[in-house]
């Protein structure tokens, strides 16, 4: 196949058009630039961006830093959070550390370990539980408390993700999940929670990972040695397999449901915010989660 826009070989599709790596890279960011354009996704320059160090964090945060740069918005803030997993999170963090470091971008990392007393390694040698779920509270916890002082906190959840949430929250029958998902995902506004957004919402897990390759970015290919156990591994091979048998089936998915979200929103009732009694931090009960998950730790009590 050739690139679409030149001569030479293409290496790899984006938005089912070949292209080569120099287009490749153009195209992807001039789509991502129109969709933040579009969306009003980011318009301060308090923007801090939520790395782990893989692929999609890494190349959402050279997309972030490469658009504020072209709005002349100054750079953003990268978060990492460091769950203490062996054989994996070492390496992903010293990934963020060299692109910030060459980048010149501020990054702040803090660790379950320091935040809670224990990593979550310890934490699953301790009790028998499901990791995603632990590590998903803790995780959602550090960064909306570290991303407290910026507008937008930003992720690198692309339209493989997206589609996967949309249909795992309705097998579930989970309307107040599924009104809450979206590029600017969430019901709450509190001071208390940053917005978060998705610039890479439409663009696929594939070819997020090409434009990491094109670009360079470093990041690891391998994944969390938990992952096998994601509850949304499933639906992920579902959706794939249509999606190798009727490419469009994610975007369908996705954009069905962005033509719901208005009405689905006017379904679900918001939930009432206080503040947590033991760390003052938001949460629709007396107790956060996270106080809970660190409570159990203290006392040698399994939670869930
Ligand atoms: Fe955490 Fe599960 Fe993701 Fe691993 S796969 S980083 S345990 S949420």
């Amino acid at each position: 196949m050739k690139c679409s826009k030149c001569s030479r070989k293409a290496i790899g599709v984006f938005q089912q058009k070949g292209y080569c790596s120099e287009h490749f890279k153009q195209a992807f960011e001039d789509f991502v630039f129109n969709f933040m354009d579009e969306k009003k996704l980011i318009s301060s320059s308090r923007v801090a961006v939520a790395v782990s160090g893989g692929k999609d964090s890494t190349s959402v945060l050279n997309v972030v830093m490469k658009y504020m740069d072209k709005k002349g918005l100054g750079k953003p803030k990268a978060l990492s959070v460091d769950e203490g997993i062996k054989g994996y999170r070492k390496e992903t963090i010293g990934n963020v550390r060299d692109f910030c470091d060459k980048n010149n971008i501020e990054l702040k990392v803090v660790s379950y370990r320091e935040e809670f007393g224990f990593s979550l390694d310890e934490f699953l040698e301790e009790f028998n539980t499901h990791p995603c779920t632990v590590c998903g509270i803790l995780r959602r916890y550090l960064l909306n408390k570290l991303a407290r002082d910026y507008d937008v906190l930003v992720t690198g959840h692309n339209l493989d993700d997206e589609s996967q949430s949309v249909l795992m929250n309705l097998v579930n029958a989970d309307l107040g999940l599924l009104a809450r998902q979206g590029f600017r995902p969430g019901l709450l506004y509190s001071d208390k929670f940053t917005k978060r957004i998705k610039p890479f919402y439409l663009v696929k897990e594939k070819e997020v990972m090409v434009y990491s390759l094109v670009c360079d970015l470093g990041a690891p290919l391998g994944s969390c040695p938990n992952a096998h156990l994601a509850f949304r591994n499933p639906v992920r091979d579902l959706i794939n397999e249509r999606e190798g048998k009727e490419p469009g089936v994610k975007r369908n998915i996705v954009e069905f449901f962005l033509s719901l979200k208005g009405d689905l929103v006017g379904m679900v009732e918001d939930d009432v915010l206080q503040e947590c009694g033991r760390c003052g931090e938001p949460t629709s009960g007396n107790v956060c989660k996270a106080c809970l998950i660190r409570e159990s730790w203290e006392k040698g009590e399994q939670l869930f």
